[in-house]
This record gives C-alpha cells, structure tokens and sequence, in this order.
C-alpha cells in the first residue's frame, strides 16, 4: 500500500519503492525518507536500479530547499567530516561544477599550498561529458589518489595540499550516487549537484571555499540564470554550516585551454605551472587563486590575492609544490620535468577546417562526449578510462583561420572509437566571416545571502 499525499511514513516502515514513487509524482520527502535513501544505498541494502529510477525522478521533479539540506546532511554524515584544526594555516579549497578541459583543480591545489594555505582537496572522476581530477591524477604513473585518512594527513602536514577522492571514510554516499549518476543521465539537477558538491567539502573540515559554478553549452547548467541559481544554493549551504564561499560564474561555452583528456590537460596543467599555457586557463586559475587567499585571509582583497597568485606561478613556487605532490602520493615526479613520460595515444587525427573566417562557436559538449567515447571517460560504471586519449584544439572562439588551416587533432588507440568521436566532432566548430562577440571569462561572483 502506499503512502497517502503529504503523510511521512514512520522511519521503520519506509521503502524504497514509495520514496521513488512519492518524488516521481512530485511530492516533498521528509527528511527520514531521504536519510533513509543515502544510508540504505550507502550501506549496499538498495539496489542500483531503485536509485536509479530515483535519481531520474529527483530530475524531472526536483528537490525542496528543505530536501536539499537533507540530502547534503545525508551525505555528509554517510562518512567522517575531518577535524584539521591542527593546522594554524586556514583550509581553503576550489571545485568546480563540471567543464571540458577544466584542469584548473591540479594547478590551484599547490599554488594555494605555495601560499601557505592548507588545501585538502577531495574531487571526483569523470561525469556524464565532463573530466574528473582524480582520472587525471591517476594519468600520473603511480599517483595514489585512494590515500587513507592517516595518510591524507601526512600529505597535507609536508607540502600543504593533498587530492584524493572519496573513501570508505569520507562521503562514501557522494562516491557510489557520483558513479550512478555519471550512467544514467542524472547529473544536470542544481539539487544533486549541490548536495554532492557540498557533502564532499563539508567533509574536509575546510575553513573557506571557492565554487566555480559553469555556465554554456559545456556546462550542466547551460543558462546563466541556472548556474546562479546553483551557485547561490551552494553558498547558502556553505554558510549554514559556517564556512566562507564564494561563487565565481565562469565561462563554459568552449573547452577551457587546448587539451582535452587525462594526460593531456596534466601537460597542459604543467606548462601553466611553468608560466606558459593558454591564457583563458592561466587567467581563470589566477581569478580563483585570487579569491581562494582572500578567503583564507593570505590577501586583504581578491585582487591582492591575484597579485600573490601571478608571482606564485612565475617563480615556480607552484610547479615545486605540485612536484612534491605527486611525489608524496606515490606518482613519478620525473614527468614534472618530461610531461612526454605520460602516457600518449598510438595515433593522431588532424581535423582542418572547410573555409576561411573566424571560429565562432564550439560545440563544447560534443567535444567533451567526444572524449568520453575515445575512451577518456566512462560509458557504463564499470568501464575503465584510457589516460592518454583526447583532443587538442588548435584554435578556439574568435581565432582567425584559413581554409584547411588546422582546427583541433584526435589523439586516439581505437579505431572504432575515433570513428564515432570524429562522427559527433564533424559539425562542432562553426566558422563565420566576421569575428564574434567572445564571452567574458568570470561572468559574475556570488557572495553570502545570494548578493552578486
Ligand atoms: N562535481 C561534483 O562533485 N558533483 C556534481 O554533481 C557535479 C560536479
């Protein structure tokens, strides 16, 4: 029998099945309903295609602010929240709701460190067409990301910073529900987004954060309006539970630098840390960077923090931590200085373009599943990632080129695979006689009580 409207089982009689059934026809869960899901779920007594069917309802009916809150407390308390207080320096982390080619974590992480901030970072893999940190920290020969608490802490006590991913220990919820919904089209929901987002940095015991909330045809949240929305419900959460955040707005509407793939964007992340790279994804760890110390009070204003993040970078004191890093966690430092040990696709496919003009568009989600198909992300949960498949653009928004000038090169092992990728890359730059409007890098910043 199941639930009459508005009624809340008691939290012994609570099934999965009447939870699906009362969010797919649109009605409030209470908060034992939800805890019941995560801890059930967490703890291997519900099946995946319940959750499944969950997730989906969840998407097409959305969550209460109320249900939200629930959501993330569940998935926070699924695991431990780190007490660092034995640190003096603030903690203060950066992520990132979702973009292609978004390398920005790997560079942020050792020059906040750099800085003399404690950076304890935990991110996730791949979802739906977007990159995962820990798939490009594992791109790394022996870079350890399923680092145990005790060790975390050794990390974090030698260079400043340490990146892992969720465990046994921390937000075990956000892991298994992450994986769930990178399979079956369930990630684009503010609400899951922001209760996996925050149930992981809640956890890690962090004074300050900085969420880059994307927006554009690469993003989940593909309005501006959307991503406000969503940013504005993360810094709301944040605050609830004491923390500073900060929400920068930032561009997705094409991939962020050239190189996209798991080692690729890690040789991209290294010509940044050595004061070279493309200058969108210089610029955007800069503007971060710049906020990640005022926050965490090593700057008296953000632009001060972005004039301590450019000498940062320039002197290599970044590059240094991230060799440290890599080094502590198990990973071959060598690369650091040859990115050419990474491991590098057998073949190349170079894509020129059909006319003269200027590039005017990218289709930023097609290249993102493009990289996912070669082999870079995964299709099914089970599904293993290539390192050292992708893309790199040799032209972006608003660049000249001329006809059978290069646009972007397929690195790829499969030919089957490269075939399909190349099918959905076929029509994704679009080329215009006369230079476009380029959007601006950080479209707005959110502060406290949803004021821009
Ligand atoms: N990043 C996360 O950690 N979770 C999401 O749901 C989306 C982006």
């Amino acid at each position: 029998m199941s639930q009459p409207e508005g009624s809340a089982a008691s939290p012994l009689a609570i099934r999965a099945i009447d939870v699906i059934r009362k969010k797919r026809d649109g009605r409030e869960l209470s908060r034992q309903e939800i805890e019941y899901l995560v801890r059930a779920y967490t703890g291997g007594d519900i099946p995946d295609y319940q959750v499944s069917a969950w997730l989906m309802a969840v998407i097409l009916r959305g969550l209460s602010k109320a249900e939200t809150s629930w959501l993330t407390d569940a998935m926070l308390r699924s695991g431990d929240v780190l007490d660092l207080s034995e640190f003096v320096a603030k903690k203060v982390d950066k992520h990132s709701t979702g973009g292609v080619g978004d390398k920005t974590s790997l560079i942020l992480a050792p020059l906040a460190a750099a800085g003399g901030l404690i950076v304890p970072m935990i991110s996730g893999r791949g979802l739906a067409h977007t990159g995962g940190t820990l798939d490009k920290l594992e791109s790394i020969p022996g870079f350890n990301v399923n680092l145990s608490v005790f060790q975390f802490r050794g990390v974090l006590e030698a260079c400043g910073c340490a990146m892992i991913g969720q465990t046994a220990e921390i937000a075990p919820a956000d892991r298994k529900l992450y994986a769930l919904r990178d399979v079956t089209a369930t990630v684009e929901s503010p609400y899951l987004i922001c209760a996996s987002i925050m149930s992981k940095k809640l956890a890690e015991g962090i004074d300050g954060l900085v969420l880059d909330v994307k927006t554009g045809s690469g993003a989940f949240m593909k309005e501006e309006k959307d991503a406000a929305f969503l940013a504005e419900l993360m810094v709301e959460t944040g605050e609830r539970m004491g923390k500073s955040v900060v929400a920068l707005i930032t561009d997705m509407d094409q991939p962020l630098g050239l190189k996209i793939g798991n080692s690729l964007e890690v040789m991209e992340s290294i010509e940044i840390l050595r004061g070279h790279g493309p200058a969108d994804l210089r610029d955007l760890c800069l503007e971060l960077g710049a906020w990640m110390f005022y926050l965490g009070a090593k700057a008296t204003s953000p632009s001060e923090g972005k004039v301590l993040a450019t000498h940062l970078l320039e002197s290599r004191q970044a590059l240094e931590k991230f060799r440290r890093m890599v080094s502590l966690q198990g990973g071959d430092q060598a690369i650091v200085d040859d990115p050419g040990l990474l491991s590098q696709a057998r073949h190349t496919l170079e894509v020129v373009s059909p006319a003269s003009g200027f590039v005017s568009a990218i289709a930023c989600e097609a290249v993102g599943t493009a990289g996912v198909i070669l082999g870079g992300g995964r299709e099914r949960k089970e599904d293993s990632v290539d390192p050292s498949v992708g893309i790199v653009l040799h032209r972006k928004v608003g660049d000249k080129v001329s006809s059978g000038g290069p646009l972007y090169t397929v690195h790829y092992n499969d030919e089957t695979r490269a075939a399909r990728a190349a099918d959905l890359l076929g029509n994704s730059f679009q080329i215009a006689a006369t230079p476009p409007v380029v959007r601006p890098l950080v479209h707005r910043v959110i502060r406290g009580s949803g004021g821009a």
